[in-house]
């Protein structure tokens, strides 16, 4: 199964002095150098090859990336641009970064250095974390079984020159790498990445950062009465789906209630009865999207020494369609004892949420966050460029939206007023799964799943509409982006 875990070779960083040699560029395969917007003569003259890098500039126009060499035996490579004017939010800084290092990799160096002497302190200090953040997702080889890959991946080293104060870099590492996991997860083929296998990949990632594991599987399920979870995966042709519950507790733990990170893994969703036409349905082993992100935050946490316990429950099945798969209008009883009548069969993973939420919630968490590609609607609603949060307590939202600005994962709050229940009353249950005309639907699901949530813990339900963008987002490229693992760790540093 270590193939499906992604190569656990890591970049080494390191931050150099204010200026940089030439001595020390001749051992360098690659620069990446930014100057202020608008830069002066004197900005040119005080960076390598910045008479060249200059004329460059002038003739390719303002606001596109510049690249020379240096006329030494190794003949470092330089990638120039100069800083877009306006206001530099995390977003914009993110996405800069990317382009430019997309360019400054496409000669596959193994070492690369960051210029950034011409900046001020702070736009130096954020934009070197975005640099390493973007060569850490440009750098990536997301999983592939092409018998004749390219070699990707090349870089080995990154080196960070002109920033005045110390840079913390094992934390943007970690942050970066645990990103990197969620969207290496979300790509694996659906054969690959079943039920069996995402239970394998949790063993071996448990035994490697000491987490406790259980599986409750569908026999364990039926013992909890988990009758939604089990609604959906009753249709597998495997009995191989269950609740992964994994838990992270540090060496000294504080006296705190547990944190819990809960995630929709849908490993494929045809839609069930309610099949999922052509397009709709080709990407659907992306709709684990939620549990990737749980996990790789659980492993952050874990390698940034988290001081809380924090309990991980990845909810893992199949959707399909077959002779044992539910049915609109079947009634079932989820773990707490609220019965549902079922409307829609591709809305799967609000119901298996609901009994993991529950089962989650008899622990009494502090706080409960959970992660779903769950609706449409969102996407309708934020596009894929933000992602839609929801929440039992109001002033929450704030601080979500802070820390969607400052990691530049973004996020927008929806109302969760009661008064959208009335959308889902039932006559044969105590609620519908859905409403049948699926307006709002992304607050409708959120509703249906506080019902799950003790109400003493704080829960954030994140409806991931940006897990994945075909042009890509911020510094990732095309595909799985894995968002939402930096957005938790800001708003956990926050929220203590
Ligand atoms: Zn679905």
């Amino acid at each position: 199964m270590k193939e499906l875990l992604p190569p656990s070779a890591d970049l080494r960083l390191s931050q150099g002095p204010t200026k940089i040699t030439r001595a020390e560029l001749a051992r360098l395969d690659q620069a990446v150098i930014v100057l202020p917007a608008k830069p002066a003569d004197a900005d040119w003259r005080g960076v390598p090859g910045g008479a060249q890098l200059r004329a460059a500039s002038r003739r390719a126009g303002a606001g596109t990336a510049v690249h020379s060499r240096l006329a030494n035996p190794r003949g470092t490579g330089l990638s120039a641009q100069a800083l877009p004017g306006g206001e530099l939010d995390s977003f914009r800084l993110l996405q800069f970064a990317g382009k430019l290092v997309a360019e400054a990799l496409a000669t596959q160096p193994r070492s690369l250095a960051f210029i950034l002497s011409r900046l001020d302190g702070e736009s130096a200090e954020r934009l070197a974390e975005a640099l390493v953040l973007a060569a850490y997702a440009q750098n990536f080889a997301l999983p592939t079984a092409q018998t004749k890959a390219k070699a990707k991946a090349n870089l080995k080293s990154i080196k960070i020159f002109g920033v005045k104060q110390p840079l913390e870099l094992p934390p943007i590492a970690i942050a970066a790498r645990a990103q990197n996991l969620a969207r290496w997860l979300t790509s694996l083929p659906p054969n690959r990445l079943n039920a069996s296998g995402y239970r394998e990949l949790a063993k071996q990632l448990a035994k490697e950062y000491g987490w406790q594991m259980q599986f409750l599987d569908e026999k364990k399920l039926a013992r909890e009465k988990a009758g939604a979870f089990l609604a959906v995966s009753q249709g597998n042709a495997a009995r191989d789906a269950g609740i992964i519950h994994l838990r992270y507790e540090p060496k000294k733990a504080s006296k705190q209630k547990p944190l819990a990170l809960v995630g929709k893994g849908i490993v494929f969703d045809t839609g069930g009865n309610n099949l999922k036409p052509h397009k709709s349905m080709l990407d659907m082993h992306e709709d684990m999207a939620g549990s990737a992100v749980a996990l790789a935050t659980l492993q952050a946490l874990t390698e940034l020494d988290y001081p809380r316990t924090v309990d991980c429950w990845l909810a893992v099945t199949e959707n399909r369609i077959s002779a044992t798969a539910y049915l609109p209008r079947d009634v079932i009883t989820a773990s707490n004892g609220t019965t549902i009548e079922i409307i829609h069969t591709d809305a799967e993973g609000r119901l298996v949420l609901a009994d993991t939420l529950a089962i989650a919630g008899r622990q009494e968490p502090e706080l409960i966050i959970d992660y779903a590609t769950l609706t449409g609607a969102c996407v309708y609603s934020l596009t894929e460029r933000y992602s839609g949060v929801f929440t039992n307590r109001d002033s929450f939202n704030e601080a979500l939206v802070a820390a969607g600005r400052r990691s530049g994962e973004r996020v927008w709050p929806f109302p969760m007023d009661r008064d959208f229940d009335e959308a889902l009353k039932s006559k044969a249950a105590d609620i519908l799964q859905c409403s049948t005309d699926g307006s709002g639907d992304h607050i409708l699901a959120a509703r249906f799943l506080q019902r799950f949530v003790p109400k003493g813990s704080d829960w954030v339900h994140m409806d991931l509409s940006s897990a994945s963008r075909k042009e890509g987002l911020g510094q990732v490229p095309g595909g799985a982006t894995g968002f939402g693992v930096r957005l938790t760790l800001e708003f956990l540093q926050a929220h203590k």
